[in-house]
């Protein structure tokens, strides 16, 4: 018989079997069979089992009729819709196999994918819905570890939204009964005011909302504007409520610093706007990119204005935040992990310390302005850590203020640039040869520089990518004056 099998469809077809009071047949009475058996009565099978000796939990199990003992398989099918293979005897595992294949019953059998015809995936319960990962046998440990990360990402409250909607399935019918508007009132459901009220745990006020959009037949359906920190670089690095928020967005409005790794858990079909906005160098003017959010916002859309670090960091977000006030769109704010704090992490260097730091100064250093207005004198003590944001180009400035003020010229400097990504470069020297190192590698932006001793410390403590470079390492030596 010719097949039309897609090679790269694999050879497993996804599917969920109704269980709930149909007859299915277990081979093996030990830990594993029990951890079947636990799942099989969960979804309501009437569990057979077949095994020379039940352990502990399963003879009490077979005490309560939870489960029936039999002694030989039947001669006919009986019915099992599934048959499982949860021992290591030969005799009893043979038999089984060759009775599930002779009545054409599929069949799982633990750690023997090859006599597989049926296999249990690893889930994630949000009842009524239900995540199957399958791996084809082949790897259940990663498909156990993918079910933790999904798991993470759905928050519990999925689950009981759900419900409310297969509830008020047929009021839903009946107020909406136009596609389009209905499918408006779902995504409003399971997003909005009624979403957030069931994950803050007040089922009730979900439910509510809910009655009262269907008595007026009108829900509300203004965008919102979410202010998410992106972190430095690492995908890894997001909050569960950024990368939730960045899933769920029609619209996502971010910035050249935004790693494009973290776009890709965006839905395909959302709106990316890139306001590229670098080392201060504006593409699109501000004005514009809150015009953007205004403008999706009261389109009704779910907006994302994604920043790269964290959004209140040097990154306008007050400016933005005061506009959309102004303008009466709702927002919310999620802080991210901003760069002093992930540049630290990602290369080694303790932002306080004991020893040697007891304060940490986020400094930015982008521009004249901030260079003259800075109180130099402050900055220019010991025992604490300067971080400086926006540096590059102004290191010459920020060396020679730092000397002028009594800094001490073999302070500890580093330079850290990309941090948390994989290109990420460390250069450790000291306060007088700031701009040297800069200059000897052609440190590029976004780059955060350190200065105090913790700098030094990278140096021992670094654990991520290349080691930390020096000037002295730097070929081929040339000079490198300002
Ligand atoms: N809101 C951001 C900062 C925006 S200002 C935050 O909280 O991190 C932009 C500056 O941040 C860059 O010029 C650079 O100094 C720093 N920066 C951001 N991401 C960085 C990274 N991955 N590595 C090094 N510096 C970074």
């Amino acid at each position: 018989m010719k097949t039309d099998q897609n090679p790269e469809a694999g050879q497993w077809l996804p599917i969920f079997m109704r269980l709930a009071g149909e007859p299915v047949l277990v081979a093996g009475g030990g830990p594993e069979a029990r951890r079947k058996i636990d799942r099989l009565l969960k979804h309501g099978a009437r569990v057979d089992v077949l095994a020379g000796a039940l352990e502990g939990p399963l003879e009490t199990y077979c005490q309560r009729s939870r489960i029936n003992r039999i002694d030989r398989l039947p001669s006919d099918g009986s019915g099992y819709r599934l048959v499982i293979v949860a021992t290591s005897h030969d005799g009893l595992r043979l038999s089984a196999l060759a009775f599930a294949s002779a009545h054409g019953i599929p069949v799982n059998a633990v750690d023997d994918p090859d006599n597989c015809t049926a296999i249990l995936p690893a889930i994630v319960d949000r009842a009524p819905i239900t995540i199957a990962i399958g791996s084809g046998g082949t790897a259940p440990e990663l498909a156990r570890m993918i079910r933790s990360r999904v798991e993470a990402m759905l928050p519990p409250s999925l689950g009981p939204l759900a419900q409310l909607a297969s509830e008020l399935k047929d009021s839903i019918r009946s107020r909406f009964p136009q596609l389009p508007r209905r499918r408006q009132f779902l995504g409003w459901l399971f997003r909005d005011a009624p979403a957030e009220a069931m994950q803050s745990g007040s089922p009730e006020r979900a439910r509510e909302l809910a009655n009262r959009a269907l008595d007026d037949r009108a829900f509300d359906t203004t965008g919102s504007v979410a202010l998410v920190g992106a972190g430095p670089g690492d995908p890894e690095l997001l909050t569960l409520k950024a990368l939730r928020l960045i899933q769920e967005a029609d619209v996502i409005i971010h910035d050249a610093l935004v790693d494009p790794r973290i776009l890709d858990y965006a839905r395909r079909d959302a709106d990316f706007i890139d306001v590229a906005k670098r080392g201060g160098k504006c593409s699109t003017p501000q004005l514009r990119i809150n015009n953007l959010m205004l403008e999706h916002a009261q389109a009704g859309k779910r907006v994302v204005r994604l920043k790269g670090g964290d959004p209140l960091t040097f990154g306008r977000g007050g400016e933005e935040l005061q506009f959309l006030r102004s303008h009466d769109i709702g927002y919310s704010i999620v802080p991210g992990i901003t760069a002093a704090a992930g540049c630290a992490a990602y290369a080694g260097i303790p932002l306080t310390h004991r020893d040697h730091a007891h304060s940490v100064h986020l400094v930015t250093a982008h521009g004249k302005n901030s260079i003259d207005q800075l109180d130099w004198a402050s900055l220019a003590r010991e025992h604490q850590t300067l971080a400086f944001y926006m540096a590059v180009s102004r290191l010459a400035d920020v060396q020679g203020k730092l000397l002028a003020h009594g800094q001490s010229a073999s302070t500890p400097v580093a330079i850290v640039e990309n941090g948390a990504r994989p290109q990420q470069r460390v250069l450790t020297g000291r306060l007088d040869r700031l701009h040297d190192l800069a200059v000897r590698y052609s440190v590029e932006s976004p780059a955060l520089v350190y200065v105090g001793n913790v700098a030094g410390l990278a140096v021992d403590l670094h654990w991520y990518g290349a080691r930390p470079r020096t000037l002295a390492d730097a070929l081929p030596a040339r000079s490198a004056s300002a």
